[in-house]
């Protein structure tokens, strides 16, 4: 039995595991490389296994750095099923279309540039074919319901309260009479975030692998997001200024809309609301679907007037033209992607409003290095948009507390609830995380652990 680690090693993204035991052989993950050029390239090396020869693929959640060379996979001659629960498999089917058309688009760009250049077209990591195939060898497991899915293979979802859908992945391994017990964290969430449950605790494993996205960072509080983004309105309805926020379309557009229509529910404020991203729109009709899995206080809202996430004063925007119509309005609220304001149409949006000193614009997610959002933030005075140059004297303002992910204190406090396992394995995190939390983990919690290194293989 071993466990190799094949991605997401003292980085974040990639995320990608393969599991040997007794004649099976499966994938946990199979996440996409983000970032710079040089993750990107990696979407388009081999992949370190022969995909025909794996029985499975097992899905912790729907977040593109954990599905998104999936098609990929398949692409690459794997035909067999891939397991999640159901609200991920919702969303990971609306995420892996986009990405291929994503790919598709850039493939395109690239090619026109390459023929310009007098070299050979460039070829997509995968197309929109590849993503359909992937997405109908779906199949879904219930939360809390082991699943025996090979000889000598059984796993339960159980609720990782990170994204809708997300799981922790709780596997029973057997060879030759000998069990072994592993956890996969997949992304631990960060308590008491809107719609979605809480991590589930768990109290044994033999071995547990471990995300550190936040294993040396603590989110900063800075109260409420509703108190805060309640503040930001009262001030754009007064002066009549616009309220730009660039926010992922799947998640945390949901739990703006949720925060939304609790404001204007019981503070009495009113402006009109535009989701304008339909990826964010369909995003929104899956969490719709599944609320047998939100948490108590979002359970309590589905039968009510307006449920969850509708109130009177939301649209949803769809064509291009009713994307350029809203430049022309006054005194709105507009929800657009990407959530770093570095692609999509939210570039349009600040192109018409980060020059207004009435506008304001509000960042509630983590902002990479070099996009435009994490620029605001930092406070440049000039931007380029569209080749362009914008003067920024809009108000920019940043709401910490909507984070997906548990910071160091809550990877610790979770952690906290295991008995020392044999061994954890630190993956999913930059190295000054990784080597933060073991530290802690090691001091505090008596842990043995130690911090994958790209493509280490782990007996069990
Ligand atoms: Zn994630
Ligand atoms: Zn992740």
């Amino acid at each position: 039995m071993f466990i190799q680690v094949c991605g997401a090693a003292r980085e974040v993204t990639g995320s990608n595991y393969l599991v040997e035991v007794g004649r099976s052989r499966f994938l946990v993950d199979c996440g996409m490389h983000q970032g710079g050029q040089r993750e990107e390239a990696l979407n388009f090396a081999p992949f370190p296994y022969d995909p025909r020869d794996l029985d499975f693929v097992l899905l912790t959640h729907a977040h593109i750095d954990h599905s998104g060379r999936l098609p990929r996979l398949v692409k690459a001659g794997f035909s067999g099923p891939i397991y999640a629960t159901p609200a991920t498999r919702d969303l990971a089917e609306i995420m892996l279309l986009d990405s291929a058309y994503i790919q598709e688009m850039e493939a395109e760009w690239r090619s026109r540039k390459a023929k310009r250049a007098g070299r050979r077209a460039v070829e997509p990591l995968y197309t929109e074919e590849d993503a359909r195939r992937a997405i109908r060898l779906l199949k879904t497991v219930a939360y809390d319901d082991p699943a025996n899915l090979a000889p000598g293979v059984t796993v339960t979802f159980r609720d990782a309260g990170h994204i809708l859908g997300s799981a922790f992945l709780a596997l029973e391994l057997e060879e030759r009479g000998a069990k072994v017990r592993v956890l996969f964290s997949g992304d631990v969430g960060q308590p008491d975030q809107p719609i979605i449950r809480d991590p589930e605790i768990v109290e044994e494993t033999d071995y547990l692998v471990m995300e550190c996205t936040y294993g040396d960072r603590l989110h900063v509080d800075n109260g409420k997001p509703e108190d805060q983004l309640a503040a930001i309105l009262e001030e754009a309805e007064r002066t009549g200024g616009n309220v730009i926020i660039p926010a992922f379309a799947v998640g945390r557009t949901q739990e703006l809309l949720y925060l939304l229509r609790d404001i204007f529910a019981n503070r009495g404020l009113s402006m009109p609301v535009y989701v304008d991203s339909p990826l964010a729109t369909r995003a929104t009709e899956v969490f719709r679907k599944h609320r047998d899995v939100y948490d108590e206080e979002a359970g309590r809202l589905v039968g009510e007037p307006g449920g969850v996430f509708d109130f009177p004063q939301l649209r949803y925007t769809e064509t291009a033209e009713e994307s350029r119509a809203l430049n022309d309005k006054r005194g709105i609220v507009i929800i657009s992607a990407s959530g770093m304001a570095d692609a999509g149409r939210i570039r349009h949006h600040l192109k018409h409003n980060l020059w207004r000193p009435e506008a304001h614009i509000v960042i509630v997610g983590f902002q990479a290095r070099n996009t435009l959002g994490r620029r605001l933030l930092d406070g440049d005075k000039r931007v380029r948009l569209f080749g362009e140059e914008i003067a920024v004297r809009a108000h920019i303002h940043e709401i910490t507390g909507l984070s997906a992910h548990a910071d160091q204190n809550q990877l610790l406090a979770w952690a906290a609830h295991f008995l020392p396992p044999k061994l954890t394995i630190l993956t999913h995190g930059e190295l000054s995380a990784a080597l933060a939390l073991q530290k802690l983990l090691e001091e505090r919690l008596g842990f043995h652990v130690v911090i994958a290194e790209p493509e280490e293989v782990f007996e069990l």
